[in-house]
């Protein structure tokens, strides 16, 4: 708590904020930014926020998406402070990494696999979403909530959580969704932008990644990948595959879902995902990335067929090994 307070302080005292996103922006990413940006210019600081990476096209239906800046537009920005929300560790923030040393930084996070790169560093677990902190973060400081304000607080509770469906979507999720939708968002917006907003080629790109699927442990483990030739013959991008992971895991009896997806030539981003007990953080870590127990990823560079048998051994070692440890597994 200690942590927080110093950070609110320092963030009062900056006239000048930069505030950041990591690669790969998600939801929660993407309204940590926002409402944190939004909050301190309602102080009347002057904020620039940026993230180093593309934002899925469907984002921009929410207007304020367009203040994200890119690494070009604000390098040269000087800033009192940056803020870096929903970001693990440096490598999570692209180019932006180059501007660490030189500047005081704040890290608001909720993964496990936070690396405390910032002078100042308010990381804890408890919460679904990063979101959640940024509106403590903003209260604390004094912002006065409107309805923009509060639709794109939300948004980062409602993805992190899967639309509180996750085991994440505890008791404070729900009143701090309670509390954002009384200052007038309406969860629903955010659902149909993100949910109900896809393209008959992501259906087809659907289709290819299920044909690619397999069971592996016993029904435990599932997996399955795109490489970028499967993203072409569908006249897809990477941005398109999003929420797959989460299709594999929801088949019966799986308990870690794996899916792989070569966004350009030679890298592949993977994504791991459990139901209820195998943390795939670990996994991931091992790997050079990081995330949560229930939602982790890593990049790799290389043949994404080579990739893809060596992280699902890794995971079906792993998989074994806890399973032999008093969770049920035949085998
Ligand atoms: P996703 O599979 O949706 O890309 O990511 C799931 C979770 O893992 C997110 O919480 C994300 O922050 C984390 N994550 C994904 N990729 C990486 C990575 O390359 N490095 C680290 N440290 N975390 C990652
Ligand atoms: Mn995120
Ligand atoms: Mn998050």
């Amino acid at each position: 708590m200690n942590e927080f307070l110093n950070i609110v302080a320092e963030i009062n005292n900056a006239k000048k904020v930069l505030v950041l996103g990591h690669i790969m922006p998600d939801g929660d990413d993407i309204s940590s930014v926002l409402s944190l940006t939004m909050g301190l210019e309602k102080l009347g600081k002057e904020v620039e926020a940026a993230i180093d990476w593309k934002i899925q096209s469907y984002f921009y239906e929410l207007p304020e998406v367009q203040k994200i800046r890119n690494f070009e537009q604000v390098k040269n920005y000087d800033p009192d402070l940056i803020v870096i929300v929903d970001a693990s560790s440096p490598d999570r923030i692209g180019q932006f990494a180059q501007l660490l040393e030189k500047y005081k930084v704040i890290v608001i996070d909720h993964h496990g696999t936070n690396t405390y790169f910032g002078n100042f560093n308010w990381v804890d677990t408890s919460f679904g979403a990063t979101a959640q902190m940024v509106l403590r973060i903003n209260k604390e400081l004094g912002v006065k909530y409107n309805e923009r304000l509060a639709l794109i607080n939300l948004m980062g509770i409602q993805t992190d959580t899967g639309f509180f469906r996750y085991a994440n979507a505890d008791e404070r999720v729900f009143l701090d969704a309670a509390e954002l939708i009384k200052f007038g968002a309406s969860p629903n917006v955010i659902s149909r932008m993100i949910l109900e907003n896809k393209k008959i080629e992501q259906f087809r790109l659907l289709a290819t990644m299920v044909d690619h699927l397999k069971i592996d442990c016993d029904g435990l483990l599932a997996y399955s990948y795109l490489s970028s030739e499967d993203y072409a013959a569908n006249n897809c991008t990477e941005e398109d595959s999003g929420g797959f992971v989460s299709e594999i895991r929801s088949i019966k009896g799986v308990e870690v879902a794996i899916f792989l997806s070569e966004y350009n030539p030679n890298e592949v981003h993977v994504s791991f995902r459990s139901k209820e007990w195998f943390d795939v953080s670990k996994v991931a870590v091992v790997l050079g990335g990081g995330g949560h127990p229930r939602a982790a990823g890593c990049t790799i560079e290389g043949d994404i067929k080579d990739i893809l048998e060596e992280v699902v051994k890794i995971t079906r070692v792993t998989l074994k090994s806890e399973s032999l440890r008093g969770r049920s597994f035949g085998n």
